[in-house]
């Protein structure tokens, strides 16, 4: 079986115990390449290589404007390995060939592009003259943190690692990025390319390992300047609690419940597919998934019927298929967790429209709408990360907004209306860091990412993304000459 090393100081390495682990492909539910598996020794060594990188390498010395080409060649050499990528991505994670191609390639490429555009355009120093109590020149430099300790989910490997590796190096930090156990490939093929692009060695550092304490590890490890934390938001809590400590600054994107909103004057036709693409998009394996739709009472009925036959129409299977439509879920255990969820909806009384039940190979679990669903039951409320929606209904506008808003967590929402200025002073009322108006799942890298409430707080991409990796150094140049204000202390001496 293939095997893969951790990527440590510019090099792909075994892990210093020497043990291996094996990572599954989830459709054969069948191991596929041998990984590092790594502990807290490997983390040390880690660190202490970003570390000696974060002083000696020069990277941060270099101006936006050489880091950015560098960022730019990390991207050219993801759309030249597109297809090795690709395939190592759909066998580790189970998306579909088409997400792969389509979505993941181009969106890690994007990450660099973007983020290399922003350094270059974002203001590294701002001067500010001051008269008052004195003149004086002030400079606000933008500055890298140091060692970013970074810890990214399962469900978009390539593309969580890139969000934070193009970020971190983007501002001249260093970074260890721990992946997810279930899917670590893609991560450290993208940590062995911003190498060969020129990003020096010691810089990007990616440390696998089985399910485990690596995470805490890095997370409470004291030359980690700063953690970069996606996933759970149970974990989430525990991350911020092991960063109280140091204390260090902490970046929190967590999961999701978001609602979608159709409006009365929404045509179905176009808005179910788009409601489809917002929920099992990636087996629903995504963060920000429309999981809550929302719909009148008048048209409740209507819209049920609709989703469920398109959801049942949609082809479960082989993600290497270029026919399938949903993929497997990632491991056996987010399978049975689905199932659990949707088992405790129907004893709760909610109704099975579509679905409702594992799908015909791997880890898959069939497309599920659920009906007869109220606002205050767990499905509603809780994050299931699988392809399960509710459909609840509303009796107003204002009822809308307010079971919109009656969540824990505040990621994402959506709206759907013919009317966009309606959908415009609808969208303005929901608890959410984005919120889509007739589209669902559409991110740029130039734009914000990122949640309210439970859902964590910072944001990834977009300037504020790039700012949130920075810290800033205050400057003050004073003029040599008396200084009125010392009189605050001698009086008039
Ligand atoms: P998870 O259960 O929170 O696990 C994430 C990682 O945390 C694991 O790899 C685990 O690795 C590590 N971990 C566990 N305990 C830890 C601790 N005490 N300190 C530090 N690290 C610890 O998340 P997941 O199951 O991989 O991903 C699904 C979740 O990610 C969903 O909730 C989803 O909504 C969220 N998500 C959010 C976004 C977003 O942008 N907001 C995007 C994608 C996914 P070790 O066991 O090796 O330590």
């Amino acid at each position: 079986m293939e095997r893969i090393g951790a990527f440590v100081d510019g090099a792909s390495r075994p892990a210093l115990s020497g043990a291996w682990y094996a990572s599954e492909d989830p459709f054969h539910a069948a191991p596929w390449i041998e990984v590092a598996a790594c502990d807290a020794a490997d983390v040390d060594a880690a660190v202490a290589a970003a570390r000696r990188a974060f002083r000696t390498s020069g990277w941060r010395e270099r101006s936006a404007s050489d880091r950015a080409d560098v960022l730019e060649a990390v991207a050219a050499l993801v759309q030249e390995r597109a297809e090795e990528l690709a395939l190592d991505e759909v066998r580790d994670a189970g998306g579909t060939l088409r997400w792969a191609f389509g979505a993941c390639i181009p969106g890690t490429a994007d990450v660099f592009v973007k983020m290399a555009q922003l350094v270059r355009e974002a203001p590294e120093v701002e001067a500010r003259a001051l008269e008052v109590p004195v003149e004086s020149e002030n400079l606000v430099e933008w500055l890298p943190i140091g060692v970013v300790g970074a810890i990214v989910p399962f469900n978009f490997p390539m593309a969580a690692a890139a969000w934070k590796i193009a970020a971190a190096i983007a501002a001249g930090n260093s970074i260890v990025l721990k992946p997810s156990p279930l899917t670590p490939v893609t991560a450290l093929r993208l940590a062995a390319l911003c190498t060969e692009a020129g990003v020096p060695p010691g810089v990007v550092n990616v440390v696998p390992g089985p399910d485990g304490a690596l995470g805490e590890a890095l997370v409470r490890h004291p030359g980690v300047d700063m953690v970069a934390f996606t996933g759970s938001d149970v974990v989430g809590r525990a991350v911020m609690r092991a960063c109280a400590d140091a204390p260090k600054a902490v970046l929190l994107e967590l999961g999701g419940k978001s609602p979608v909103i159709v409006r009365d004057d929404a045509p179905l036709d176009l808005t179910v597919p788009g409601l489809l693409f917002g929920t099992f998009f990636h087996a629903g394996q995504v963060c920000d998934s429309g999981t809550r739709i929302l719909v009148s009472r008048a048209r409740e009925a209507e819209l049920l019927e609709r989703l469920a036959a398109a959801a049942a129409a949609l082809r479960v299977g082989d993600p290497m298929d270029p026919d399938t439509d949903v993929g497997p879920l990632a491991s056996a255990a987010q399978q049975r967790r689905v199932a659990g969820w949707v088992d405790d909806a129907v004893a709760q009384g909610a109704r099975v429209c579509c679905g409702g039940s594992v799908g015909p190979s791997g880890h898959s679990y069939l497309p599920t709408v659920l009906g007869g669903v109220t606002p205050d039951m767990r499905v509603a409320r809780e994050e299931v990360f699988g392809p399960v929606v509710v459909v609840i209904p509303y009796d107003d506008e204002d009822h809308a907004v307010a079971i919109a808003n009656d969540s824990p967590y505040g990621l994402a929402a959506g709206v759907w209306s013919a009317d966009v200025d309606a959908a415009l002073r609808l969208a303005r009322r929901l608890e959410a860091g984005t919120v889509w108006i007739n589209d669902y799942h559409l991110l740029d890298a130039s734009l914000p990412f990122g949640g309210t409430k439970r859902s964590g707080f910072g944001r990834e991409l977009g300037v504020a993304g790039l700012r949130a990796y920075q810290q800033t150094r205050h400057l003050h140049v004073g003029r040599m000459e008396p200084k009125p204000y010392l009189a605050l202390l001698l009086g008039d001496r």
